[in-house]
C-alpha cells in the first residue's frame, strides 16, 4: 500500500491537468470524493475538472465546488488531461458518455472490490468510504486539505457509513472524521444538510413505498416495486429514494430488503440489502449484477414480476 500511495503521489506531481469523475446516480460519497479530490488537487496548483454523467442534483448542490461540476456529455476528451475515477467499481458504472470516449481512467481510487480497470488502482476494500481512502492519501502524501475539501470528504464519510453506523466504521473512521472537522468540516451543519434538508417529494415517495411494500418469508423479506407512476405522483427524483431500503431493513424481523425499479423498455434495476445472514452479492451475481455481501444491485432485461419471483426464491433458499 505504501508503494502504491507513493506512485499516486508521483502521478499527481507528474501531470498538470486532471479530470476527476465518478459513477452514475451519484451518492454522497461519489460527490464528496469527486469534489474533495478536485479541491485538493487545485490546492497544489493543478487544473482540475470535476464531472459525472448526471451533473449535480439539488440535494448535493450545497457542496463546495458543486456549481463547477460538469456533465460528461458536455466535455470532449483531452489526451493531456489525466483521468481519475473515484468510488466506482466498474468501468460501466462511469456511464454511457464516458464509455463513448473509449479511454480507461489513468487512476482509480475506490473502496469497492473492483477489477482495477485503470493503469494505477488504489483500492482499499476495508475502508467504509472512498472519502476515507482519500484522507489516507492526504495524510500520507502531506497534501493540503482546504476546508472546502474537508467538507466534501466529511459528507462522503458520513453518508457512506450511514452516519457512522455501518460495520466498516472503525476507530480509524472516527480519527479521519475528527481530522476533517479540525480542517473545517462543520459536523452539525453537514448532518442538517445531509439528513434533514429533504424536499417534500421525499416524504411523498416514502408514502408510495410504504403503500407498495410486501413482506414475505415470515416477514424476513421486505420488498417493493418502484414504478414511474410512483415517481409521477410524488414528483420525486431518483436521489429522493436514497436510504429507503435501509428504512425497510430497520424492521426487526427483516433479513433482506429489495426494490425493483422499472427501467426503460421493460427492463429493471434492483437494489438489495441484507442484515448478514444472506449474501446478496452472490444473488445479484447470478443475474449479472454484483456489489458487497450486505448491499448489491443488478440490471436485468427480465420483467419486474419475473425478477421478483427469482429473487424471492434465491433469498428463501439462503434463509432456509
Ligand atoms: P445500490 O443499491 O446502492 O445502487 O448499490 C449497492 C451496491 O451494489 C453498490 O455499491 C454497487 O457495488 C453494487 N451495484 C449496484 N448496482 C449494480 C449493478 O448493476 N452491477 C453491479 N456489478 N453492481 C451493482
Ligand atoms: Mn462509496
Amino acid at each position: 500500500m505504501q508503494a502504491l500511495i507513493a506512485q499516486v503521489g508521483n502521478f499527481f506531481l507528474q501531470h498538470q491537468s486532471f479530470l476527476v469523475l465518478s459513477h452514475v446516480r451519484p451518492d454522497g460519497d461519489a460527490y464528496g470524493s469527486t469534489l474533495g479530490l478536485a479541491e485538493i488537487l487545485r490546492a497544489i496548483g493543478k487544473d482540475v475538472i470535476a464531472a459525472n454523467e448526471d451533473g449535480v442534483v439539488p440535494r448535493y448542490a450545497f457542496l463546495p465546488g458543486a456549481s463547477n461540476l460538469q456533465q460528461l456529455a458536455t466535455l470532449t476528451p483531452d489526451p493531456l488531461r489525466k483521468i481519475i475515477a473515484v468510488d466506482t467499481s466498474t468501468l460501466e458504472r462511469l456511464g454511457p458518455s464516458f464509455a463513448a470516449w473509449q479511454r480507461p481512467p489513468d487512476l482509480n481510487i475506490d473502496h469497492h472490490l473492483s477489477p482495477g480497470y485503470a493503469s494505477l488502482n488504489l483500492i482499499d476494500s476495508e475502508a467504509p468510504a472512498t472519502a476515507q481512502v482519500l484522507y489516507n492519501l492526504v495524510e500520507a502524501l502531506h497534501l493540503p486539505l482546504p476546508a472546502s475539501a474537508a467538507t466534501n470528504l466529511y459528507v462522503g464519510l458520513t453518508t457512506d457509513t450511514g452516519s457512522f453506523r455501518f460495520r466498516q466504521t472503525t476507530q480509524r473512521t472516527f480519527t479521519v472524521a475528527a481530522a476533517l472537522v479540525a480542517a473545517g468540516a462543520d459536523a452539525a451543519d453537514l448532518a442538517l444538510r445531509c439528513y434533514q434538508s429533504y424536499q417534500m417529494s421525499r416524504i411523498l415517495i416514502i408514502r408510495e413505498m410504504l403503500n407498495a411494500t410486501h413482506f414475505a418469508a415470515g416477514n424476513r423479506v421486505a420488498y417493493y416495486h418502484l414504478t414511474p407512476e410512483m415517481y409521477d405522483r410524488s414528483q420525486a427524483l431518483p436521489e429522493d429514494t436514497e436510504g429507503l431500503l435501509e428504512m425497510l431493513q430497520s424492521v426487526q424481523t427483516v433479513e433482506v430488503a429489495f426494490v425493483i425499479e422499472d427501467n426503460v423498455q421493460g427492463k429493471c434495476r434492483v437494489s438489495l440489502r441484507s442484515r448478514g445472514q444472506v449474501d446478496v452479492n452472490q444473488i445479484a451475481q447470478k443475474f449479472g449484477g454484483g456489489g458487497h455481501r450486505l448491499a448489491a444491485g443488478l440490471r436485468s432485461g427480465r420483467s419486474p414480476s419475473e425478477i421478483e419471483n427469482l429473487l424471492l426464491t434465491e433469498i428463501a433458499a439462503q434463509l432456509g
